[in-house]
């Protein structure tokens, strides 16, 4: 994720594509970067880091030209670094791209350009764009004026994966093109001038009218005038839309608040997540882990470690690693695990989980581990954190930069991440039946469509929390993984809604809890097992009985119990299941937080990223 923006005009391009970049920076920060066509050349500048270090590039304020590109770069491929942000250009220096998206086959086609001679810089995804481009347009014998178009066509339709790309070319001087797939793209229309960005309130301050482009159309803009085409190159017309939303509201997408927008970027965050790890008929790839039989064979135990919502997301994905590679596996809190003198040695696997790779406790546990002689992976949001630096191998999420403090969509591409991590290693140890990998690689192929149909099922969880908001006490009650899920949704709950709240797996309550259950008690359970679901649902009516209210989230058929409200959601194996059972309590902790007035997005005493003990 990153932000991208472009100008064709009669003023200066570079004034245009810095303010535009400095509005789309929450989109990404780690390096930007502009090209703009000076006089028959393209002249580009880079530099790591936020916009204001790429303001500082000697030269920058040279550029006079009024046609550019800009990129505000969210790494995904490759550490943030100046050869590695965007713009990227061909080897012969005639085409510049900025990309926002990720190329999951850019390996193999990297491997046919460098077998036709062409080289790389940077060791991004995006560099294959611009070279394949050049490639195809050298194999099109026509000379014509669409043959820049019908170059970046038959690339695009190489591509894999998601992209939204700007294209300046010196042997087009007069013209951008673009297309997206599946990444955000705007076009805004001015007087004698047009305007492209990742999102509309970048732009706003110029133009109130849009194109809005759908998957697979082109763009093809001059000063005046902007030529639309479908996926075949046929012309095609689209309307123009009038924007009438402040900017502030719209940098959100049209969300109130970031968080609830990041709740719903969910089933996008992980099909990136998944990317092309995992494929129907083939094992799992996982880019840069370099396992062996031999080593996971000698592996006695796995670690899990991590704090807050990422220890969660470990607790979730216990049961997975335990039931397909047959290891134990201990998911430990990193304050604790660093104090604590774990039995660590060179069998033991530990794995440190932190969105942001900058927490301190769970860097701290990585190097105690590591003294240990233990093998150490990390698993981050952001490329080139701290903590990736430090593990021997590196693997990321690519859930885009979290704004909101309390995490959502991060917490998801964690647990997906971690499960496709325990299917790797089940297929390298070679002890689980293909039938059984291959179902539960197809449910999680199948995971963003449900997460889509519970996402478009909201109206009873707003009702439960206008009913609930005003309570002192909410319980959360689940087993196996959905206990792990219980837990977060209480976390969710104390973080921005300042509610007290208590999770429990279902079969302790009689061991104490129950205690504190009397008339009006709210209590929220999860059931997505059928093994245990009678169990849990015995647990429920105890509860009933004393006088809780209660709300229950199931795929279980459980509708004639006397639950006070029941969210269904799809069917799910138990073992993958968080992934879609969090989204209720997610936005359950969101709408509370809302009827409270409270600020959802920067919570009271919290932080984005924890860097102290
Ligand atoms: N995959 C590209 C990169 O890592 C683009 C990332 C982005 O969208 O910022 O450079």
């Amino acid at each position: 994720m990153c932000g991208i923006v472009g100008y064709i005009g009669s003023k200066k391009a570079k004034p245009i594509l810095i303010n535009g970049l400095l509005r789309l920076e929450y989109r990404g920060y780690d390096s930007a970067g502009i090209s703009v066509i000076e006089g028959t050349s393209i002249s580009t500048f880079k530099n790591k880091g936020r916009i204001k270090n790429l303001m500082d590039v000697p030269g920058i304020n040279d550029l006079s030209g009024k046609i550019g590109i800009g990129h505000t770069r969210w790494a995904t491929h490759g550490k943030p670094s100046s050869t590695n942000s965007h713009p990227h250009l061909d080897n012969e220096n005639k085409i510049s791209v900025v990309h926002n998206g990720i190329i999951e086959n850019y390996s193999e086609i990297k491997d046919f350009l460098i077998k036709n001679g062409y080289k790389f810089l940077s060791e991004t995804d995006t560099e294959v764009i611009p070279n394949l481009i050049s490639y195809n347009l050298k194999q099109d014998k026509q000379n014509d004026a669409l043959k820049l178009l019908r170059a970046i066509k038959k690339t695009c339709d190489a591509l894999k994966g998601s992209f939204a790309i700007e294209v300046i070319s010196s042997i087009l001087p007069n013209n951008i093109i673009v297309v997206r797939k599946d990444s955000p793209l705007v076009i805004g229309k001015g007087e004698n001038e047009n305007y492209i960005s990742s999102d509309i309130p970048a732009i706003l301050s110029f133009t109130k009218d849009f194109y809005l482009l759908n998957d697979f159309e082109y763009a093809v803009l001059s000063e005046n005038d902007i030529k639309f085409y479908n996926s075949e190159l046929s012309p095609i017309e689209k309307q123009v839309k009038s924007i009438t939303w402040d900017a502030t509201a719209a940098e959100k997408d049209g969300f109130e608040d970031f968080m609830l927008k990041e709740i719903y970027e969910q089933p996008k965050s992980i099909r990136e997540t998944i990317g092309s790890r995992i494929q129907k008929n083939s094992n799992c790839v996982i880019d840069d882990l370099l396992i062996t039989k031999e080593y996971l064979s000698s592996v006695n135990k796995i670690f899990l470690v991590a704090c807050g919502t990422a220890m969660h997301a470990g607790l979730a994905s216990k049961p997975i690693f335990e039931k397909l590679c047959k290891i134990p596996v201990e998911v430990d809190v990193a304050s604790e695990f660093r104090y604590r003198d774990p039995l660590l040695d060179d069998k033991t696997l530990c794995i440190f989980i932190s969105q942001s790779g900058e927490t301190a406790d769970t860097i701290a546990a990585l190097k105690l581990a590591k003294t240990h002689g233990s093998k150490t992976i990390a698993i981050s949001n952001v490329i080139g954190s701290s903590i990736t630096r430090e593990a021997d191998y590196s693997l990321y999420t690519h859930a885009g930069p979290e704004i909101a403090v309390a995490s959502t969509k991060a917490y998801t591409s964690q647990i997906i991440l971690l499960d496709i991590m325990a299917i790797y290693f089940s297929e390298i140890l070679n002890i689980c039946s293909s039938e059984e990998i291959n179902s539960i690689k197809q449910e999680i192929l199948d995971l963003p469509a449900k997460l889509e149909a519970v996402l478009k099922n909201t109206d009873k969880i707003k009702t439960f929390a206008k009913n609930v908001y005003k309570e002192k006490d909410i319980f959360f009650l689940g087993r196996g993984t959905d206990y792990a899920v219980a837990l977060e949704g209480s976390l969710k709950l104390k973080e921005i809604s300042y509610i007290h709240s208590e999770a429990y797996s279902a079969g302790e309550l009689k061991h104490g809890p129950i205690a504190l259950i009397e008339n009006g008690v709210t209590v929220i359970s999860i059931i997505t097992n059928p093994v245990t679901a009678p169990k849990i649902a015995s647990n429920i009516e105890e509860v009933i009985t004393r006088g809780a209210k209660t709300f229950v989230i199931t795929n279980q058929n459980l509708e004639n119990s006397n639950f006070d409200e029941l969210i269904s959601i799809p069917n799910i194996n138990p073992l993958i299941s968080p992934i879609l059972s969090v989204i209720p309590m997610q936005l359950f902790a969101y709408y509370i937080s809302k009827e409270k007035g409270l600020d959802v997005d920067k919570p009271r005493n919290l932080a984005k990223s924890v860097t102290v003990e």
